[in-house]
């Protein structure tokens, strides 16, 4: 069934998904801040694009937002131009942003209130996983809403998870960031000590990754680790954005995530080494300069 669909953001992310979404026959209209991204969409897959994003929701079935951090995602739903003032009664809105659990709850309770769905669902994958349309979602939100989703989610992802109630896949998305960011300073750590001890790092990660010291991270980086090359992915400003929503959200659940905040401090120290584009793996460079 051809459905109706908005599609708000086109970074280096949204682009590619919104894409998949034209890809397999959808209605799409986007919207960009910067129109430019939003011309050149046009230019390469079927649809129209609009000049707000209350202007893009309009009569959509689904709305889809993939923008920075709150305040953004503010501004596009709840904002002057934002969606909430178009979104039809029916409805479904999906966040795909990495945002707080508490932004999300407090639009879910807001599309609530107009009679439309609110879903968060924040992605994993990178640039690469956008681009090859292999997401992994994690949803939060309501059943009955997430079943209408789901087609159009399937469109740009190959897992897509219902994990519970509204805000339930902001959550899921800050366990994920905690796993990454302590994995990936042992594996900088490992590799920067691997390398002064002389060994042949390609041989070493040959026979490791094949035991119990597998990782993503591991197959996917070691090798630009060794190499100091650090432009392959999620950057550092946004790691640390979702470190700091992961540390606030420890203080309120009561949880102690030491590792997590010692790890948001080096990623503070790559910042100010001028890395703030660099990718999450360079957590590295650090120990390296340190030598
Ligand atoms: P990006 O390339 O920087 O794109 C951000 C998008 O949001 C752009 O389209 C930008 O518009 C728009 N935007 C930001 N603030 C806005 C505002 N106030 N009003 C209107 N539009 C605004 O970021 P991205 O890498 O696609 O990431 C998007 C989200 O996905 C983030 O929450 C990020 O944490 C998450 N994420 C990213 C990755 C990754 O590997 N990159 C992986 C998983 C999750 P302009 O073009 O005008 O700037």
């Amino acid at each position: 069934m051809t459905s109706k669909v908005a599609f708000i953001g086109l970074g280096v992310m949204g682009y590619p998904m919104a894409g998949y979404i034209s890809k397999a026959g959808h209605n799409v209209t986007v919207f960009n801040r910067t129109k430019s991204k939003a011309e050149k969409w046009i230019g390469e897959y079927k649809g129209k694009m609009a000049d707000t994003p209350s202007e893009a929701a309009k009569d959509a079935d689904f709305i889809f937002t993939c923008v920075g951090n709150d305040d953004d995602l503010r501004q596009v739903s709840l904002g002057d131009n934002g969606l909430f003032h178009n979104a039809k009664e029916g409805c479904v809105y999906i966040d795909n942003s990495t945002v707080s659990a508490e932004i999300s709850r407090e639009l879910y309770k807001a599309a609530k209130d107009k009679g439309f769905g609110f879903l968060d669902a924040p992605i994993s994958g990178g640039q690469s996983g956008a681009e090859g349309g292999i997401l992994t979602v994690m949803v939060g939100g309501d059943e009955n809403d997430f079943k209408k989703a789901e087609p159009i989610i399937d469109c740009y992802s190959k897992k897509v998870t219902l994990i519970g109630p509204s805000g339930s896949g902001q959550l899921t998305k800050m366990v994920n960031q905690m796993c990454i960011g302590g994995l990936v300073q042992g594996l900088s750590e490992a590799v920067n000590f691997g390398i002064n001890a002389g060994l042949d790092m390609d041989k070493v990660m040959e026979t490791i990754s094949k035991g119990a010291a597998q990782s993503w991270q591991m197959e996917n980086r070691y090798k630009t680790m060794v190499a100091d090359k650090f432009d392959y992915g999620f950057a550092v400003d946004w790691m640390r954005k979702d470190l700091k929503i992961c540390i606030e959200e420890a203080k309120r659940n009561g949880s102690p995530v030491p590792v997590t905040e010692i790890v948001d401090s080096y990623y503070a120290e790559v910042q100010k080494m001028g890395g703030n584009r660099w990718d999450s793996s360079s957590l590295i460079a650090r120990l390296k300069k340190k030598k």
